[in-house]
């Protein structure tokens, strides 16, 4: 069967990057059809993003509750019911993935539930279905990688998607990884009552953010009792009678009732098509140019199959610089350094912008200043610990800012501006922050670089 006419756009994958391309693309004008095998929303909202800071809320809850004596208030904690807490998280997820579905439609988009394939530069089969389009958009997305001789056998040695819907909180646990994705579960797990072990065969946790976040962050986990293994390289996993025991390079052995692999996510493209047409692939990631187009014209592609940032966020603007640009609309490259990223662990880590080793990689002159949380009066009243770290080009622009502490997260909206707009130290310094707030965390920094610090020592 081939569908009547030809639309302006096809959507291989409905996760992040392709719904946000469809919704802009109808919004725009364009004829679009959606291919998706499994649901709407794909990694993000349903085994990503959402379902994660869900369990990493509960996790805050239960640390609010076993620290409340600090803050004068008289409370135990009872358990983690497992169940209630799967059933809220996946409320959260059914309540986004209605509210998701309901806009799809409400645009217009035909979603066609099925594994397609592309099978010419302007056409995508699905279920003996050839659709005919203008343009084909790439977005089937990635799943988790493990290592040669690496087995997950989804019980004891796991990814993210089951550790999601784990029954119960699992005795002890290994974390293999420490990026967003291990680092969040450790945190998780260790505020359930877990023994915590991260193995990261880099020298730090979060090992691609400036160094000093890692420091802290590692120092934090150390006090929280989640064990690290830093250095140190995988090299077996066996099972035992109560779960697995996994051998490091070097003959250390670490035993533990799961094994959460969590070194990172592999492209989705094999077997759909994309080489024969002539789209170039490299590692299986799909090669484009600063506008998502693929070596074929006709082709784009964005998202996590795509070699940049793996992010949620990414993924929309770059859906949403696909449709632009097939709408005919002037479109700006992506500034992959202006993205903000964050790992929801317990402190956050946050960051925008380049780290101080990059920049001085690059040649800048680079002058830094780091604010302690300790003088921050919020962080004091919360009992966070943590830093705001300023990198900056001498007598030019802030080029990177990296925060750690309890709800950073939230500040990196303003970090988010200053690197975007290239703003001066001297110029965020002369902007006023409430009090007391942690935002001014950020303020004080950049007044430090301005040479005015204020609650620092100078
Ligand atoms: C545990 C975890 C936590 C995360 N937390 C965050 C976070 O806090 N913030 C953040 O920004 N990012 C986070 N991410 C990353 C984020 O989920 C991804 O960057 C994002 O989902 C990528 O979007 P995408 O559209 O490229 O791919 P996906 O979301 O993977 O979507 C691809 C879709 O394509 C479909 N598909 C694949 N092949 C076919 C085919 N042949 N035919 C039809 N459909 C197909 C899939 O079913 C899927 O729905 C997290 C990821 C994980 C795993």
């Amino acid at each position: 069967m081939t569908t009547a006419g030809t639309v302006d756009l096809v959507i291989l994958g409905g996760g992040s990057g392709g719904y946000a391309a469809a919704l802009r693309a109808s919004e725009l004008g364009m004829t679009v059809v959606m291919i998706e095998k499994d649901k709407v929303g794909g990694t993000c909202l349903h085994r990503g993003c959402i379902p994660t800071k869900a369990l990493l809320h509960s996790a805050e809850t239960v640390e609010a509750v076993k620290d409340a004596a600090h803050f004068g208030v008289n409370a135990t904690f009872q358990s983690v019911d497992v169940a209630a807490v799967n059933t809220y998280k996946n409320k959260v997820v059914e309540g986004l993935y209605k509210g998701l579905t309901g806009l799809v439609k409400s645009r217009s988009i035909e979603v066609v539930q099925g594994t397609g394939k592309v099978v010419s530069p302007t056409a995508v089969e699905v279920d003996g279905r050839t659709i005919e389009a203008k343009h084909v958009l790439l977005a089937t997305g990635s799943v988790p990688r493990s290592l040669p001789g690496l087995e997950i056998d989804g019980t004891r040695v796991i990814t993210s998607d089951q550790a999601l819907d784990l029954d119960h909180v699992p005795a002890s646990a290994i974390v293999l990884g420490a990026g967003a994705i291990g680092c969040e579960f450790a945190s998780v797990w260790n505020a359930f009552g877990s023994e915590v072990t991260i193995v990261e065969a880099l020298a730090h946790l979060v090992p691609l953010e400036e160094e000093s976040s890692s420091k802290l962050l590692e120092r934090a986990f150390r006090k929280k009792g989640i064990k690290q293994e830093l250095s140190a390289r995988f090299q077996s996993v066996t099972p035992t009678a109560t779960g697995v025991q996994v051998t490091l390079e070097g003959g250390k052995t670490l035993d533990a009732e799961v094994l959460l692999v969590a070194i990172g996510r592999g492209p989705v493209s094999e077997g759909l098509g994309y080489e024969q047409v002539g789209v170039e692939v490299e590692r299986g990631f799909v090669k484009v140019d600063a506008y998502c187009q693929t070596s074929v014209p006709t082709i784009s592609a964005v998202g996590d199959l795509i070699p940049t940032l793996q992010l949620a966020h990414v993924g929309f603007a770059e859906g949403i610089l696909v449709a632009e640009r097939l709408a005919g609309l002037p479109v700006t490259p992506v500034d992959y350094d202006g993205v903000p990223r964050i790992t929801y662990s317990h402190p956050e880590v946050a960051s925008v912008g380049i780290t101080s080793k990059q920049a001085t990689e690059r040649g800048y002159d680079v002058i830094e200043a780091t604010y302690d949380l300790a003088g921050n009066g919020r962080a004091k009243i919360l009992n966070t610990a943590g830093a705001v770290k300023v990198v900056a080009q001498k007598d030019g622009p802030v080029l990177g800012v990296h925060m750690v502490g309890e709800r950073v997260g939230d500040l990196i909206a303003e970090a988010q501006l200053i690197i975007n707009w290239e703003a001066l130290p001297a110029e965020v310094a002369q902007l006023i922050h409430p009090h007391p707030t942690m935002s001014e965390a950020v303020g004080e920094a950049h007044m430090v670089l301005a040479g005015k610090p204020l609650h620092a020592h100078s």
